[in-house]
């Protein structure tokens, strides 16, 4: 087994898209450990995206992420972090697959409607990020 982040992006959460990305995630089988509706501060946003910080979208990223509120996830499954960025599709919703997430839910590069790890190594911090060991003991 192994677990992923995920992020419903305030675009999506705004646009009252929760429930229909909830679905997707139950049906694609992950087992869902963790969930919490956050509202991040700017600084919270440079800090999760911090290996951003020299990309020109940096600014703009880290305001559009404290714009509203968004839900943090912690998903459970075999092969959870390649196949959650499956399921999201690619970065692009204009370039992403049909059937994906950010195909169907996302309005642009930037405003793609989900967030998910992209290794191991970025998982840890990412769930560790949001929450508490605590909170994911037991689960
Ligand atoms: P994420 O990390 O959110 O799961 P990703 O791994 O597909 O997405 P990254 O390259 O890590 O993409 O970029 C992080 C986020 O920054 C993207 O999800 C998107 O919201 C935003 N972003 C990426 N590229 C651009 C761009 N060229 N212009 C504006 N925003 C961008
Ligand atoms: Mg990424």
């Amino acid at each position: 087994m192994e677990r992923t982040l995920a992020i419903i992006k305030p675009d999506a959460v705004a646009a009252q898209h929760v429930g229909a990305i909830l679905q997707r995630i139950e049906g694609a089988g992950f087992e869902i450990r963790a969930m919490r509706l956050v509202r991040l501060s700017r600084a919270d946003a440079e800090g999760f995206y911090a290996v951003h910080r020299e990309r020109p979208f940096f600014g703009s990223l880290t305001a559009f992420m404290s714009s509203g509120p968004a839900v943090a996830l912690a998903l459970e499954a075999p092969e959870a972090i390649r196949k959650w960025r499956e399921l999201m599709g690619a970065t692009d919703p204009a370039k992403a697959d049909a059937g994906t997430i950010r195909r169907d839910f996302g309005g642009s590069i930037e405003h793609n409607a989900t967030h998910g790890s992209d290794a191991p190594e970025t998982a840890a911090f990412e769930l560790a990020y949001f929450f508490a060991g605590v909170e994911l003991a037991g689960t």
